[in-house]
């Protein structure tokens, strides 16, 4: 299975913190408004079809949902998926969760989805090429598909890893391995090779002194890769 055990582990551990907007989980928190509007301003959400793979205690796919999506998050955490079920109940917004494998949900369901999101993730798995062939067999033709990741080069690992996890502590120690980090050409190579194509691409910034993340052309640590499957 396309899947790293210990990654998985490592988010069920904290995954009763998912909605502490002071947890570990506050960056998430953070940049939410701001990936949601982005993808919103392109997808127009509202009465869209919406998967979120590797949605985890589904902070964007609540969000989704509230702006209007029929939106269903699948993730490999048992324990993640029963927080963001209980947190939807509790908000009353109506989301679907299932604890299954990208590529399996992709066998099952396979063009039946307006719009697919995947942030945050491609960074934790083995074959990061194989969840964005799972994201393109989802997608209707004509449909839209969102990733973000971490860039990958000494500033990433300066700002991601060295900052974010030891100076700033704003991320468990071993949250991000820095093999793992995607640059966005290997992205779009993957996007490529799946039958998709790029439409936009879009830098994230986080200021330690302001304490504010913006989205900017600045792609050299996180970005966000938005996509179409041609008609
Ligand atoms: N996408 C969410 C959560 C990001 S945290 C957000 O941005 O708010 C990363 C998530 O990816 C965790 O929930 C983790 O369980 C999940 N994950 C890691 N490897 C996975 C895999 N192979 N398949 C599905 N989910 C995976």
């Amino acid at each position: 299975m396309n899947a790293d055990p210990l990654e998985i582990q490592k988010f069920s551990e904290l995954a009763h913190r998912w909605w502490d907007p002071t947890s570990e989980f506050k960056p998430l928190h953070e940049i939410n408004p701001l990936r949601l509007e982005w993808i919103n301003a392109r997808a127009a959400l509202s009465g869209k079809k919406v998967i979120d793979i590797g949605c985890g205690g589904g902070i964007l796919t609540e969000s989704m949902a509230r702006k209007g999506a029929d939106a269903t998050g699948i993730d490999l955490s048992d324990k993640a998926l029963k927080v963001a079920d209980l947190h939807s109940l509790e908000s009353g917004v109506q989301v679907r969760y299932e604890l299954i494998a990208a590529e399996d949900m992709a066998a099952r369901e396979a063009g039946q989805y307006d719009v697919v999101t995947c942030m945050e993730m491609l960074e934790h798995v083995p074959d990061p090429g194989a969840i964005v062939k799972a994201a393109a067999t989802l997608v209707k033709p004509g449909g839209q598909v969102f990733f973000s990741t971490i860039n990958r080069n000494p500033k990433a690992y300066l700002y991601a890893v060295v900052g974010a996890e030891y100076l700033l502590r704003m991320l468990p120690k071993g949250t991000h391995d820095y093999g793992k980090f995607i640059t966005p050409s290997e992205l779009a190579q993957f996007v490529r090779a799946a039958g998709l194509q790029v439409d936009g691409l879009k830098g994230m910034t986080y200021n330690p002194l302001t304490k504010i993340y913006s989205l900017n052309q600045d792609t050299s640590v996180n970005y966000l890769v938005a996509c179409s499957r041609p008609l």
